[in-house]
């Protein structure tokens, strides 16, 4: 299909883009690597009459680290994330959701803002970030505010960003040792699936062996990636074993919430949770005793 007729602006600092979005406001939309937004587009899920491209503002490019966290500038592209040795070294649950998501050349262009400012229920990244506890910052010409990724997403593509505002970059804390997160997706075809169902799962334990924190984030069966509480919860003060791993997987499959479409039914999207998360939670401790995160 092809494309209405669309103004298209290309801002080169943030102010720009945030006045922009503001003055054609609500008929305006953000576009950063645009892979998800022109096909949007093109099959007529959303319309605009005006395109604002961040794509030329380099500030929003490239990963920082500062004494607490890890911070990613919005347009940092999957492929960049695939390719950077700290992430690997200390970020492998990352790894995870970026090493088989779409094609080269979809990674090459699709930006970690974008796959969380889009919403969409299947996307990769954010089930792992939030249980990284990551936020994200949101910048407009009226001020900038910090947000827990948890609390970001409010349904399918819809989140509490504001018209104006751009979501500038990602902020990760640094991990503390003994800590390991995971994520495990099951899509239909290696490339250019979109998940399924997916899980995403972290763990801090003692010498002990016994779960002292526990994150469990179920993606595409629920409207936003849902963080699930219960399950997490339950599992501090176990000790960290297959059996443990077992009962948690369990009670995901009772917190799910999946519909069922072409992709799958809702109740194979509940059998693969459970099977996820017992696959996450085991990747998760892996790392947390074996020192990576
Ligand atoms: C063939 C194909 C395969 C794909 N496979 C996968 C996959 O396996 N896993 C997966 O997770 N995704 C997949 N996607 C979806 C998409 O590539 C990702 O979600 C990508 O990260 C989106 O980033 P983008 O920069 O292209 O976003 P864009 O298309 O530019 O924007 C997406 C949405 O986010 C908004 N937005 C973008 N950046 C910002 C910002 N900084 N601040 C505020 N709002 C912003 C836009 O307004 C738009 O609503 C696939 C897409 C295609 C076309």
């Amino acid at each position: 299909m092809l494309l209405n007729d669309i103004e298209f602006h290309e801002a080169s600092t943030l102010r720009e883009a945030s006045e922009w979005m503001g003055r054609y406001a609500p008929d305006a939309r953000l576009m950063a690597g645009g892979t998800d937004l022109l096909v949007d587009l093109k099959t007529r899920r959303c319309s605009t009459n005006h395109v604002v491209s961040i794509n030329r503002i380099a500030a929003l490019r490239g990963l920082t680290t500062t004494n607490g966290s890890l911070r990613i500038g919005a347009l940092t592209t999957a492929s960049d994330l695939h390719n950077a040795t700290m992430i690997w070294e200390r970020f492998p649950g990352i790894v995870d959701a970026v090493k088989d998501m779409a094609v080269l050349q979809i990674r090459n262009m699709a930006t970690i803002g974008g796959n969380i400012a889009g919403a969409v229920p299947s996307g990769d990244l954010p089930p792992i970030l939030v249980v990284l506890n990551a936020s994200v910052m949101l910048w407009s010409v009226s001020g900038e505010r910090q947000v827990p990724l948890e609390d970001f997403f409010t349904g399918p593509r819809q989140t509490v960003r504001k018209q104006d505002e751009i979501l500038t970059e990602i902020r990760v804390p640094y991990p503390p040792p003994r800590f390991g997160a995971a994520y495990v997706p099951f899509a239909l075809r290696e490339a250019n699936g979109c998940a399924v169902a997916s899980v995403a799962a972290s763990l801090l334990v003692d010498e002990k062996n016994v779960i002292r924190d526990a994150r469990v984030c179920l993606g595409a069966v629920a409207p936003v990636p849902k963080l699930a509480k219960t399950v997490g919860a339950a599992l501090v003060g176990k000790l960290a074993d297959e059996a443990a791993f077992g009962r948690a997987a369990k009670e995901a499959k009772e917190v799910a919430l999946p519909i069922s479409d072409v992709r799958g039914s809702a109740n194979y999207r509940r059998e693969l949770i459970g099977i996820l998360t017992q696959r996450a939670l085991h990747s998760a401790h892996k790392r947390a005793v074996g020192g990576a995160q």
